[in-house]
Formats: structure tokens, sequence, C-alpha cells
């Protein structure tokens, strides 16, 4: 940004000012203080106070001890008592008439190291007491020292006592000794040509700190290097000041030199900022912050205090740019069936969630399923926790399998693909809203739709059935593992029951799920029924599992033996895979009967543990299949005009057993059980499916009407979905000569949009690599050559601030996702002000791409205020904060010059595609620069 300054700064000024600008501290070294002192603006770049360098200067010609080289307290204290001596060395320097005299004094003085405070923390060597020959070295290599008169270097000596030094606070190595050319004739007769002065030397009229909040969040020297220039007045800018609580207003006084108030816990909504004030704590403070309880009275006078200090001290500027025209574009995207059908998908495993383990699931952040597979931490919790339907004896089934795996080190519960897919996407987004917000703008592996294969589909009804398809496969891959697993368990059951025998004979695992799966609550009659086969075809049976049943099996000579070999066999593997902790356990087994029949009962439950979650899966399999299914059929009868018998299964209905029109339709989608729409949203709303046996949850949210699903322009599936294809139609019929800006929010959906961007054949740039390469690439782009299009991640801080002013479109791929209204509007406005600045000679529009009935319409409806509503009133009168889905699109289309028309990705470019992700999945090219701008006409 420190070009963009100067450049702005000559814009405006002209010649009047003199600027100089300093990007490095390779730079600051070649400035003499004659310079300095005849500039009129400084621009400096904050990354010179990163520079250990700097500090080790600084300290150097204070004559004051070192600084560590960590931020922090420790370093403030230091950095204090350095800017005292300095103050001294200035005097020295500058208080003197005759020439040369003044230079003389400062080399004298760091040569003394006058200002050097042998008991500061700096200087302190904490080292165990030395003995005999070590004590003699030390001693003698002290007193060496001590004699050694020509060292003027102040910063860690070499020998002994620089090993001693706390390793924060050694210097990195090499160093000139004279930076500031004090040994040079040149500045000894006129100290005004002295080099490399430290900025705390002078006295400044105003320190203008630009975009000051990034320097608060990066908790380095920085913040200290800024705080403690001096000048007669400080200016703090930035577009996004934080404000939220009583910690936000204290870090912008902080750079003001305001003392706000001590740190309290409770001031804060903030994680990282707890995290970061407890690494500064000693151990005493922090039991003194868990002592300390302050009353609600003391935190309100806080408020008013940081309140005060607002009132007083910031200034919101409203820039005047209301004359630069700008408008505001709303596209609001109906999501076809199969979208909007993966998009509810996924809200209601998330709402499935439970909620005390959702967090653990979004933090899990897994990078590659083998990892979560081998944690299998937060997926196992994750899993239980899909159990809560089985009410009888869940809890103690959960508690009991969790330490069986642990110690046998026995059955690896090994996740359903489903099961992994899901954490899979989670784990990629901080929150359940992040993951719905990517899904309405993409496709993703959760989907379980393979990206690749979907480019031959080019229709909704296909698309649909491509799903129905993979669900389906996805069912009889779970009814086939629950097949081969029922057996396993119920050869253990046996085992159990007569040769070891049960802890409490009322409760018998086993027996407990074959009772269940035929009376507790869950799934519905398809998949009681389903279950129910797979447990006669495996022979459990009520009968089976008796005690009798037992006796008969074990009847025959030999086979109590086999069993028993076997279950000794499978132990010693299973204590070989868990290492040296299981030994024991298993020698106390073989000499402890009791011991050993609990640990096979334990090997059971984790089995049975293993049945419930299978049996639950496939509840939610069949499920997802009649959903997908219906939603398929009602994609045909939009379509191709096929009737749909669907007839209301409420006793009480308006419709007796009637067919219904498909206007009429309401489907479940966490079930996908349909009716007629009245009866089946008065049962969600308290909370029961329409469908008698069904124990799946309803929610009138979660109610789809069938006349929904299918719009008249639901022709087309495309690779990346409705949104992306918009995009890249929208880009496509920009103006030729017209620059944009696309703004994503997350890192997983901008990678997801550059990829579709390539695949659309639209040229364009992302700032990636070292800070340098950033700039560079933003300055390129700044020139108007190359790409026209500018992809953008709002939070990404490289490009904050920056004048973009050669563009005058702006994309937001969707609404920004804000904790606060605030932060909201303010990075709102910072990414909209890139291009709505003076400067800007042409119309600026801000197009927005919304998806309709998904988190997406919500967060815009919330942060704007607004409504969006599918028809006008009827009255006319209108209410101020709704926006028309009609009129909205009609404008859009105005600004535009005609309707945007969805394309897919070319055939070959999905090819392409699809090797290089063969090569690295997820890996994408830095930087992609596709130039086929032009040949917009051949495609269409
Ligand atoms: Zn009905
Ligand atoms: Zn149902």
């Amino acid at each position: 940004l420190c070009k963009q300054w100067e450049k702005e700064v000559r814009k405006f000024c002209g010649s009047k000012l003199s600027v100089c600008v300093v990007t490095s501290k390779a730079e600051l070294n070649k400035l003499t203080v004659r310079t300095v002192l005849n500039c009129d603006i400084l621009i400096m770049s904050v990354t010179v106070y990163k520079s250990d360098a700097y500090w080790e200067t600084l300290a150097h010609i204070a004559a004051a001890n070192p600084l560590p080289n960590r931020a922090g307290r420790f370093f403030n204290a230091a950095l204090k008592k350095s800017l005292e001596a300095l103050k001294n060395r200035v005097r020295e320097l500058t208080g003197h008439e005759e020439e040369g005299e003044g230079i003389r004094k400062l080399v004298r003085s760091i040569k003394n190291r006058v200002d050097f405070d042998d008991s500061h923390l700096t200087t302190h060597k904490a080292r165990s007491r030395l003995k005999g020959k070590a004590y003699m070295d030390a001693k003698a290599a002290d007193d060496d020292e001590d004699d050694d008169d020509d060292v003027v270097v102040v910063g860690a000596k070499k020998g002994v006592k620089g090993k001693a030094l706390p390793k924060e606070l050694q210097t990195s190595g090499k160093k000139d000794p004279d930076p500031w050319g004090l040994t040079t004739s040149l500045v000894q007769r006129d100290w005004h040509n002295m080099k490399c002065p430290p900025l705390e030397m002078f006295m400044w009229n105003r320190v203008i700190v630009d975009e000051f909040h990034y320097i608060g969040e990066t908790m380095d020297r920085t913040l200290a290097g800024v705080t403690s220039l001096q000048a007669r007045s400080k200016w703090i800018l930035s577009g996004t000041p934080p404000t939220a609580d009583f910690a936000d207003v204290k870090s912008i006084a902080v750079f003001l030199n305001v003392h706000l108030g001590v740190d309290d816990d409770a001031d804060t909504t903030k994680d990282s900022v707890r995290k970061a004030r407890e690494k500064m704590r000693t151990a005493a403070e922090k039991f003194n912050n868990f002592r300390e309880m302050h009353s609600p009275a003391w935190h309100h006078r806080r408020q008013q205090v940081a309140q005060r200090f607002l009132d007083r001290f910031v200034r919101s500027n409203e820039p005047e740019i209301g004359e630069l025209p700008c408008a505001h574009l709303i596209k609001p995207i109906r999501l076809p069936a199969a979208e909007s059908a993966l998009y509810l998908e996924l809200a209601h495993a998330i709402e499935n969630l439970d909620l005390r383990h959702q967090r653990k699931v979004f933090k899990a952040r897994p990078k590659t399923k083998a990892k979560i597979a081998a944690k299998g931490k937060a997926g196992d919790d994750f899993i239980v926790d899909l159990d809560s339907d089985d009410s009888d004896g869940g809890k103690k089934k959960k508690k009991a399998a969790a330490p069986a795996k642990r110690k046998q080190g026995e059955p690896q519960l090994e996740m359903s693909h489903r099961d992994q897919r899901l954490i899979d996407t989670l784990g990629s987004s901080a929150s359940p809203e992040e993951a719905l917000l990517k899904r309405a703008s993409v496709y993703d592996d959760f989907a379980g739709v393979d990206l690749d294969a979907m480019e031959g589909v080019n229709n909704a009804i296909k698309a649909c059935e491509y799903i129905v398809r993979e669900r389906r496969k996805q069912l009889a891959d779970c009814r086939e593992q629950l097949k081969r697993e029922l057996p396993v368990a119920l050869e253990q059951h046996l085992l159990v029951l007569h040769h070891f025998g049960y802890r409490d004979e009322n409760r018998q695992a086993f027996a407990d799920f074959v009772r269940n799966a035929h009376n507790a609550a869950w799934g519905d009659r398809e998949s009681k029924q389903m279950v129910r086969e797979l447990l006669d075809a495996a022979n459990c049976t009520q009968a089976s599992v008796s005690r009798a049943a037992a006796k008969a099996h074990f009847a025959a000579p030999g086979v109590l033996q086999a069993a028993l070999k076997r279950r000794a066999k499978e132990r010693a593997a299973a204590e070989k895979g868990s290492g040296g902790g299981g030994d024991d356990e298993g020698k106390k087994a073989k000499v402890d009967a009791k011991a050993a029949a609990w640990a096979e009962e334990y090997h059971l439950r984790a089995l049975v543990h293993q049945l419930t979650r299978l049996r639950n899966e496939l509840v939610g399999r069949v499920n997802a299949l009649r959903f997908f299914s219906m939603i398929r059929d009602c994609q045909r009868a939009h379509l191709e005009g096929v009737h749909v018998e669907v007839v209301c299964p409420a006793a009480k209905c308006a419709h007796a057993g009637a067919s219904l029109p498909l206007d009429e339709v309401s489907i479940s989608s966490t079930c996908g059980h349909t009716g007629c729409s009245t009866c089946v949203l008065r049962e969600a709303y308290i909370g029961k499916c329409i469908t008698e046996g069904c124990a799946a949850l309803a929610k009138p949210t979660s109610i789809v009407h069938a006349s929904s699903l299918g719009a008249e322009d639901d022709g087309k599936a495309t690779r990346y979905g409705t949104k992306l294809a918009l995009l890249g139609a929208l880009l496509r019929r920009l103006p030729a000569d017209e620059r944009a800006l696309v703004f994503c929010q997350f890192e997983t959906l901008t990678a997801t949009v550059a990829e579709a961007l390539s695949a659309y054949g639209i040229s364009f740039v992302q700032l990636t690599g070292t800070a340098r390469k950033r700039s560079e690439l933003l300055e390129a782009y700044q020139q108007e050559t190359g790409a026209r299009v500018l992809l953008l991640n709002v939070e990404d801080e490289s490009a904050a601030g920056s004048n973009l002013t050669v563009a005058n479109h702006v994309v937001f791929v969707g609404p920004l996702l804000k904790q606060e209204q605030q932060q909201y509007d303010a990075t709102m406005t910072q990414a909209i002000g890139r291009c709505v600045r003076y400067g800007q000679l042409k119309k600026v529009h801000v197009w927005r791409l919304v998806s309709m009935q998904t988190i997406d319409q919500d967060t815009l409806e919330r942060r704007e205020r607004k409504q969006i509503v599918q028809r006008a009133d009827v009255d006319g009168n209108e209410a101020e904060d709704t926006l028309v889905v009609e009129e909205l699109e009609q404008r859009f289309a105005d600004a535009l010059g005609g309707p945007l028309v969805i394309q897919d990705v070319a055939a070959g470019v999905g090819k392409r595609k699809r090797e290089e992700e063969t090569v690295g999945r997820r890996k994408r090219p830095a930087k992609r620069v596709v130039d086929s701008d032009d040949d917009d006409d051949d495609e269409e």
C-alpha cells in the first residue's frame, strides 16, 4: 500500500509536498537525518518494525539494554527504558554548537553504554551456580571482557555472557556495528548526515496509522513501535474498526496511548483475545483472574468509559461519495430441485446433530478421510449421538462401548461413507452457517455427487435420477454391512449368555437390540421391515436369543471349544494391535474369570453399538432415497407431465383419501414422506411426521412444497451448480472494456469459484504467494493489463484498502457471514469502497447472487433489514423494506441489457480438469490466468 499512498499524495497534492517512502529496513538504512527533517511526508511500511535489526540498532544507539526478540510486556518495558535513553542521546547529539562535538559525545556514550542498566531484566542472566573449573573459566572470560574497551557493540556479547542470556534476548548473528556511519568524516562534520536514524528520534507533527486494526491483531512488536512514536497528534484510520465490546475499544485506545482499564475476561467475546491474554499472564495473575469477580455495575461503568473514549476520540467519516453513481443489483436465484434437495439434506443433517457435539465436529477440520478414520474421535462422538432415538439403554451402551474400544483395542468401528463425508464437509467449515452458505453456492463432495459424472448430466430429471441411483447404492451397501455383522454379534451373544454369563441378566445388549428392532420408536415402517427381514435372515429372532437357544447352539460337542478358541485368537490379535497397554489386561483376564467375562460382554456391546449405528444409518438412507425419489417424480410431473399419485395419509384430512393435485403436495425433507400441505404442516408444528409409525423429526422448516420444485427455467443441471453458472454468464456479459472484482468469503469456496471460473473460460487473477508477489499482482491489475476479473477473498487483508477504481463491477458470490451487524456493514463498505471512491470515472455496479430459500436469503434479509417476497403487495402499498423478486430480476436484466443465459462448462474443459484433479485432487494451481476472453462468440 505504500506505493499507492505515494501515488495518492501526488494525485491530490501535486508536487507541493515532498514525500519519502520507506518500504523496508534496507531502505531505512540509506535514509539520512537530513532527509527525514526535510521531507513533508514519510510513508513507511510497518514491515520495518518486523525486522530484528531495527530493534537491535535502536537499543544500540540508545546505549541501553538490548531488547527482547519477542513482543509482550517484557519487550514493552525494555523499549520504554531504551526510549528514555534515546532522548539523552539525541540531547547529546544536538545540544552542542561546536562542530562534531555532538557526534563525539554520542560515540562515547555508546561505547560506555551509559544508560545500560545491569539490574534490568533484559540483562539478568538466570543460570545455575558454577563450580570448580567452570567457575574459573567463566570468571576469566568475564574479566577478559571487562578489559576489552574497544567493543562498541552493546547487543549480546560473544562468549559466556552472551550464551547465558535467555534465548529471546540473544540477537541474531551478524550485524553492522555502525549502520549510522558515525565513524565517517561526513557524519562527524555534520550530524545531519547520520544514516539509519530510528524513527523514535524525531518529534513528528502527525503520525497516521492506516488500517490499524491489522496491526492490533498481529500482536507483534509493530504495535509497540507504532505507539512509541512521539507526535503532536496521532491519527489511526480503519474502514473496519473493532467496536463490538470493551476489549475492542481498548485495542483502539492503545494506539493513542490511552489506558481504559485492566483486562477482564468478561469484556470480550473473542477466544483469540482471551488466549493472547492468557499467554501474557503469570501464574499468579491467572489465579487472580479466577478469584476476581467484578460486579455488573463495574462492567457497566467500563462500558461508559469506553463510550466516553469513543465520543471524544473517534470520528466516523462518511466519505462524500454520494455523487458517484452506483447501482445495487440483486439476482435472486431459484435453485433447481436437485440442488435445493441436496441443500436441504445437508441442512437437516446439521439440524440433527447433537448441539453438544457440534463444536467438536466443526472444529475437527480433518484434512483427509484416513486421518479421521484413524483418529475416530470426532466421528465417533458424532455418530454416537445419532443414536439418540434408541431410547432404552442407549446411554449406557455408549459408555460401555467407549472403554471397550480403548481397553481391548477391539472392533474398530469403521465409519460409514456418509458420515465421513458429512464430517469432511463440516470439518472444513467453522460453523454450520458456513457449511450451508457454501452449499448454497456450489455442490461439494458431501453431496455424494461425483462432479465429473455430473458433466454429461444436463437436465434436471437426469440429475435427480443420478442422485437417486447414488442413494440407492448407498442403501444397498448399508444392508450388506448389516447382513455381514449380524451373525457375528449373534454368535458373541450366545457365547456370553451360555458360557461367560451376563453381568446383569436383565440387560442383554443383543437381545435388547433384537427386541428394539420390533418395538422401539425408530425409523418408519419401511426401514423397520427391512431390518426385520435382515434379522430373520440371520436367524436373530426373540426365540433364538434366549438361554434355551444358546444351550441348543452349544449342545453339539466341540462347538463351544471352537468358539472360545476363536475368541482367544481374536483377543490376542486385538491386543497385539493395541500395543503394550493391552498386555497386562490380557494376563489378568486369563487369571480372573470375572474380568474375562466382563471383557467379553464389553466386546459384545461394542458390536451391538455398531449394529445400532448401522441400523440408524439404514433409516437415514431409506429416508434420503425416498426424498430424492419424490423430488424426481415431482420433477417429472412438472416437465414431462407424468402423473404422481399422492394420497394424504392423515386420518382427518379434508381430501379424504383422494389423490392430491401436485400443488397441494408437501414433502417432509427429513424422511421424504408426503401428504397434503395442510396436514403435513399441522403435524410438523408438533414435531411429528404425517406418516404413521415414522419416527423422523419433522419441523415446519423442513417441509418442502412440491410446487416450489421445478421452476420453468429448471431444465439444466450444471457442473458447479446454478449460482456459479450464473456468475460465469454474468462476467461474460460485462462490457469488454470494463473490469470486475469478485468477492467470495471462505477459502474453500474461493478455491471452488476459481476452479469454476477457469472451467468457464474466464480469465481472472487471484492474489496469492508472498506479500511482494501479491502486491505485484495487484499492481498489474491496477495497470489495466491482463485479466479483467480479480477474484478476492473478503477476509484477505492483502487487498484491503487498495484502490481498485480500474474496476467498476463488484460481484458478491453470496451474502457475507458475520457475527455482528457492525462487522457486516464495515466489511461490505470496505469491499464496495475499493471501487466506489474518488477517481472512479464509470458507473459502479454491485451485483449480488442470492440463492432463494437457503441461508443466503436469510442472511441477506437479516443483514440488510429487508425482506425478499415473491409478489408485490396486492394493495400496492408496499412496505419500504420489501424487495420483490420480479422487480429484482427486472432491474438486474435491465442493467445487464438482457436476461442471463446459463451455459455449462464446455466439454473439453471438463476433461482437462479431470486430469488435473487426478494429479492432486484438492491441489489447485496457485495462480491462473486463462486467456480466452475473446472467444465468447464462438461458444455461443
Ligand atoms: Zn391432508
Ligand atoms: Zn416420515
